[in-house]
């Protein structure tokens, strides 16, 4: 690997101020799990490299009724997915996260990593879209934004972020007490393995339909993405829009052929499941 200048700020402020000195030239690093392997293989070749582990604001998972849940930019997966209000309240987060590698590979990379390597078959997106997720952002001179999360994504391997910029954390809003939730990942082997097709939906349910409706799609177009059309298809028309929504949601994909799958087999199952996630969220048969 090359070599590089390694930085350790204990503050956000001496963080902001090292990630701003080298602007594009230097990388944010937190697990490592991506990173490093993308500097070993060449892909990266920062002249800096941030680590953001040792501030301890970051390192700080916190739930409240009125505002919700915060991730800072060093959590690791493996205690978002054991929170308890995570566990409670964004079961789909919880299972998102579980899906991502090994428990050690968790034990190291974080929640804002997933996001942060823009991986379009990261394992938390779909649930973390579904629960209306955005990023907390700070950038030169300290100035801090908040973008949603369906915003960040640009292309694989590619977020909104400027240089000097980086990620301090991931807000998700309280999600109302009978909202219901389905998550699930397709992939040819059962354990670390990445998504062939990935799925997260969340709504309320109202007589025979639904509000607040989302369905996210992971591994099935360049970013993860929301189906929107279908959304409003299910809050229109409630469940006989199913069939119609599960078409709207094949849709909006434009997935490629890999070694995983094909791309007539990724839109396939998106139908599949989406009809499969709103009749068992629904209650129909
Ligand atoms: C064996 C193995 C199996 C895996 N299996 C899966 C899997 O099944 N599913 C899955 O989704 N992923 C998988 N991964 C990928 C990886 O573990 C996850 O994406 C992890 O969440 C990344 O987090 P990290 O903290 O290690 O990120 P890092 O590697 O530290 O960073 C990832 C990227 O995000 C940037 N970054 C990190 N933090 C910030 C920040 N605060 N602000 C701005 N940029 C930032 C880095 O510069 C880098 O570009 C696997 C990896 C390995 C090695």
């Amino acid at each position: 690997m090359h070599s590089f200048d390694y930085l350790e700020p204990k503050t956000v402020a001496d963080a902001v101020r090292f990630v701003s000195d080298y602007g594009s030239r230097c990388r944010v690093l937190a697990g490592g799990t991506d990173l490093l392997l993308q500097m070993e293989a060449g892909r990266h070749r920062p002249e800096a490299v941030v680590y953001v582990g040792r501030i301890p604001e970051l390192t700080e998972i916190g739930f409240s009724e009125s505002g919700g849940l915060r991730v800072g930019a060093s959590v690791p997966l493996r205690k978002v997915e054991n929170h308890p209000e995570v566990v409670a309240r964004y079961p789909g987060l919880a299972r998102g996260c579980r899906e991502v590698g090994s428990v050690q590979i968790r034990n190291l990379g974080t929640l804002v990593g997933n996001i942060c390597n823009a991986s379009p078959s990261a394992d938390t997106s779909p649930a973390l879209l579904a629960y209306d997720a955005s990023v907390e952002i700070v950038g030169p001179g300290g100035a801090g934004r908040t973008q949603p999360l369906d915003e960040f994504w640009v292309r694989p391997g590619k977020t909104s972020l400027q240089p000097g910029e980086f990620v301090t954390a991931v807000l998700l809003p309280t999600p109302a007490a009978d909202t219901r939730t389905f998550y699930r990942k397709l992939a040819v082997r059962k354990a670390m393995d990445l998504a062939m097709v990935g799925i997260a939906v969340t709504l309320r349910p109202e007589g025979t339909g639904a509000r607040d409706v989302r369905i996210a799609l992971g591994a099935v177009a360049p970013v993860c993405l929301r189906a929107r059309e279908a959304e409003a298809a299910v809050e229109r028309d409630g469940a006989v829009a199913v069939d119609e929504a599960s078409r709207l949601a094949e849709a909006a994909c434009s997935p490629i052929s890999d070694q995983r799958a094909s791309a007539a087999y990724r839109r396939e199952m998106v139908r599949v499941l989406t009809a499969r996630a709103l009749r068992q969220l629904l209650g129909v048969a």
